[in-house]
């Protein structure tokens, strides 16, 4: 029988039923599943550089043929020697520990490629690098400028000799015998206006690429599927919501929003009435709204919100206002509960600490509907939280739900109105990507009367000169925050640092000034203590966490140091800049950063220092950090791409995006299907069907992972 690509991936020659089943509990069934094991990176000239070109400290990729081996036993450690060489000379891959799987792994001769950072003790060394076995064949190919695939392995793939070269055996004959049969569902017309290869190149050459620009190509098309898949999904759910009908629209708005608005010690900007007036138009609408609303660190997007949940309570619905921490909760809360009942509006507050009868009574009161706006944070959500008539829901400041999230509140209501607001302006393909089911509206401008907070960076040999600004500042009744980055693979030694820091300032720098600290594992009503008092100028400096990169407002803060600059991200400290320079008095950030200063950190804190629109950082943070960097690891499953290169593939995101609108729009009536002019009517089925599949089993995977 004929291989193909439906078959066992046991038939592929070479493979059989031993292998085949460890590949099946990788979800390697079939020979098509074979092939979509993409390589993880590839060996070529470019990457590789000969063993007498090294240099102690540079991290390379030799080739090179075992000339010697063996366990020595010389000085403390037992350790397992390979040396490898070429033309140009020799060098040694070391192990100090779980060494014993390459004991016999390999015999004189065979061609190795090393990967590590080059050390020098008596000679060049790699120690722990990676390896990787390679045929005459492909070593050849390597200096002549052929690319090698590397695959991704795991221990027990290993264990049957599934690691690299084993995949790129059974690849190869795969692709040998069913390369043809790959059917492309893209129409031609559609590839060639995008510039793509078919499919059939495209896994030919993603495995094995001619070159670096077929390469690049190949990955292009792979992420076009990739970003449609995805795009069909927010796609298809964003026409869902817009199917939904709102059993009673809200009436124009009256009295209570203007006195809310008269009520305010200042007036809204024009950027902020602009995107109130498309708030009220969707409110207002049939359909529920969903908007994600954008503008720079404190243009003002609170109030705006705030004004919505007015309408909405005008119009006798309930309002929820969800906060990332319980401590922006709590500041919201404080900040609005006394303007708002005013104008005969109660809110409450509702977050996971309060004491169960407390929680119980504030419960009550949103059952009842005696409450009208809601602050608090994911608890919110929880299920023994009843509304009597939810009509709004705001989801400030947070990055931190996907798309199947924000169904789940709305399910909260009977269609309630859906606003979200970022913290950070967001790139638009991150946007698409991460809000592709919503509507956008941007605040432009900042209210009247914000200087720019003057930005530098420095190094800790600047620390006095720091510290005799922070006390003139201080003299000046002026206040300072002095920021720890808080990561959470080491959460316990950057606390660590904030309480030493604290310790350190209070006792011996400036004894006497009063300073308080903040950190995210103090209890809220800590935080919330301290905060208070820093807000009351009852201290001088804040130490804190990042808990305060979000919302926090305090306008008598003028300065804001920023310790280890280098460990955060363009978007995050311009978010944290974004707490100072908020009276009327300019603002100052030093961002301090700790050597080995790299180059991508000094660029950064360049780009920092000399730029001030967020949207600008925004799109320069994604550059260069990447979109998982950039929104933390916990970021919901759209951005765990293989392929997409969400800075490079705008194009593609744009094309994805206008296609799916195109197929959606085409399919549910069959009367109601438009002919476009760039995709012939005949392949539109075809499409939808193909996405859905592929769509539905991306889901799938999202929903186990
Ligand atoms: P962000 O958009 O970053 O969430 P906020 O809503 O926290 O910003 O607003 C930042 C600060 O600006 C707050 O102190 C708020 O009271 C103030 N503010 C908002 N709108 C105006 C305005 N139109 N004029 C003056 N100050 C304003
Ligand atoms: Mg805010």
């Amino acid at each position: 029988m004929a291989l193909s690509l439906d078959s066992p991936v046991q038939f592929v020659k070479g493979i059989g039923p031993r292998k085949g089943s460890v590949l099946q509990s990788h979800g390697i069934v079939t020979v098509l599943d074979l092939l979509g094991h993409y390589p993880r990176g590839y060996l070529d000239r470019s990457n590789t550089i000969p063993i007498g070109k090294v240099a102690k400290d540079a991290a390379v990729t030799v080739l090179g043929r075992v000339m010697a081996q063996g366990t020595m036993y010389g000085g403390k450690n037992k350790r397992f020697e390979i040396i490898i060489g070429d033309d140009s000379g020799h060098i040694s891959l070391l192990w100090f520990a779980g060494h014993k799987y390459l004991q016999n792994r390999f015999k004189k001769g065979d061609l190795l490629a090393a990967t590590g950072v080059v050390g020098f003790y008596n000679g060049y060394q790699l120690a722990h690098p990676e390896i990787e076995p390679l045929e005459d064949e492909q070593a050849e190919g390597v200096h002549t400028g052929r690319i090698v695939p590397l695959y991704p392995s795991s221990a027990d793939l290993t264990k049957v000799g599934m690691q690299s070269r084993g995949f790129r055996k059974a690849i190869k004959y795969a692709l040998d015998n069913c390369a043809e049969e790959i059917n492309d569902h893209l129409p031609s017309t559609k590839r060639e206006e995008l510039g793509l290869p078919d499919l059939t190149t495209t896994i030919r050459q993603i495995h094995f690429p001619d070159n670096d620009e077929s390469r690049e190509a190949a990955r292009r098309r792979l992420s076009f599927e990739e970003l449609a898949e995805l795009q069909f999904l927010i796609i298809r759910h964003r026409a869902h919501i817009k199917e939904i009908k709102k059993t009673q629209p809200l009436a124009k708005h009256g009295a209570l929003v203007k006195r809310f608005a008269e009520s305010l010690p200042f007036q809204l900007t024009p950027g902020q009435r602009e995107a109130l007036k498309i708030i009220y138009q969707d409110m207002a609408g049939d359909t529920p709204m969903n908007r994600l609303l954008q503008g720079d660190v404190g243009c003002g997007k609170t109030v705006v919100a705030m004004a919505g949940a007015v309408y909405a309570a005008e119009n006798q619905r309930q309002s929820a206002f969800m906060a990332p921490t319980e401590l922006l909760a709590e500041q919201h809360y404080h900040n609005w509960k006394d303007s708002l009942a005013e104008i005969g509006i109660s809110c409450v507050l509702l977050t996971g600490s309060l004491k169960t009868a407390q929680r119980n009574l504030i419960a009550s009161r949103i059952s009842t509907g005696e409450t009208q706006i809601v602050f608090g944070t994911h608890a919110l959500f929880s299920a023994t939280v009843k509304f009597k008539r939810l009509g709004l829901v705001i989801i400030d400041e947070q990055h931190r739900f996907g798309v199947s999230q924000r169904a789940q509140l709305i399910e909260k209501g009977e269609s309630p109105d859906v606003l979200v607001m970022s913290a950070t302006p967001i790139p638009r393909t991150l946007a698409l990507t991460l809000y592709g089911d919503l509507d956008f509206a941007t605040i432009k401008g900042l209210p009247p009367g914000r200087k720019p907070v003057k930005s530098v960076w420095r190094t800790a040999a600047d620390r006095q000169k720091i510290y005799k600004f922070i006390a003139e500042r201080v003299a000046n009744s002026e206040q300072v925050f002095i920021i720890y980055p808080l990561v959470q693979r080491s959460e316990n030694i950057d606390l660590l640092a904030a309480e030493e820091a604290h310790r350190d300032l209070s006792e011996t720098v400036f004894p006497n000034l009063k300073i308080g600290l903040v950190h995210g594992q103090m209890k809220v009503t800590q935080q919330e203590k301290a905060i208070a008092e820093f807000r009351a100028a009852l201290t001088d400096i804040l130490v804190a966490t990042t808990v305060v990169e979000v919302g926090v407002d305090i306008p008598r803060a003028t300065v804001m140091v920023i310790e280890h600059g280098e460990r955060f991200g363009l978007a995050q400290l311009h978010q944290l800049r974004g707490r100072i320079g908020r009276g009327d008095k300019p603002g100052y950030c030093v961002a301090v950063a700790t050597p080995p200063i790299s180059n991508l950190v000094r660029k950064r804190l360049n780009y920092f220092v000399s730029h001030t629109d967020g949207f600008e950082l925004a799109e320069a943070d994604l550059k260069l950090r990447g979109p998982g960097e950039m929104f933390g690891t916990k970021q919901s499953g759209s951005l765990n791409f293989r392929m997409v290169n969400l800075s490079a593939d705008q194009d593609l995101l744009e094309a994805t995006r206008s296609l799916m609108e195109t197929l959606l729009e085409a399919k549910p009536a069959a009367s109601k299907r438009k002919k476009t002019a760039d995709l012939p009517s005949r392949t539109t089925p075809d499409l939808v069907q193909y996405y859905e599949e592929r769509s539905s089993l991306r889901e799938k995977i999202a929903q186990i992972a």
